[in-house]
């Protein structure tokens, strides 16, 4: 019955972290903040299926950026682009959140503001150095709803 289905889904969001649920950085799509948007790379893009792609410089752990996939609606690919160029125009936030963020929590976050994809980072104090924030992969409105629907 529907309340106790109810119940039981809250259970899972608060129970649950965006740690369980997320797409791991080795499988992200994401493009190199240097990238040049030529015919090449925008059909990749665009081949890849996904809406929101984070940019990185350097090293794919770096994230200094978000490409939405509509961004390229007046991109000429003879004009070879720089990525760099797009990215500053739109200038999307990045939305960081810590591993240990519950799904209910995320999901509120998700309601109030504009981006449905959150970064997932944790703080990394083994070893040595100094402790670091680490990025862990990403979550989505979409990782959330999967969860919901799964506990039903
Ligand atoms: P939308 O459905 O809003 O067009 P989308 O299809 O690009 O977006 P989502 O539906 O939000 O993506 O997510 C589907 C799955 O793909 C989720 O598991 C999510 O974590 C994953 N995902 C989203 N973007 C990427 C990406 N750039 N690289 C790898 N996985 C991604
Ligand atoms: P995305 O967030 O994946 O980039 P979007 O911003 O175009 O997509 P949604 O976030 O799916 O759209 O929807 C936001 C709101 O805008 C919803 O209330 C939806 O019904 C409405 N909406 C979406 N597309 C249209 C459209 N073509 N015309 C009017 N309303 C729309």
């Amino acid at each position: 019955n529907e309340f106790v289905r109810e119940e039981f889904s809250k259970g899972t969001l608060r129970n649950k972290t965006v740690e369980d649920v997320l797409t791991p950085l080795e499988e992200c799509f994401m493009l190199n903040a240097n990238a040049v948007l030529d015919f090449n790379n925008m059909s990749m893009i665009m081949q890849s299926g996904y809406t929101r792609i984070p940019v990185y410089e350097d090293e794919r752990t770096n994230l200094v950026d978000m490409l939405y996939v509509k961004d390229l609606a007046l991109v000429d690919p003879d004009d070879c682009t720089p990525l760099s160029t797009i990215i500053k125009f739109y200038n999307h936030p990045l939305h960081f959140v810590f591993n240990d963020t519950k799904l209910d929590a995320v999901l509120e976050e998700f309601k109030r503001g504009k981006s449905h994809m959150a970064i997932i980072q944790k703080v990394n104090n083994e070893g040595e150095g100094d402790p670091f924030y680490e990025v862990m992969g990403l979550v989505t409105l979409e990782d959330v709803i999967q969860e919901i629907i799964k506990s039903e």
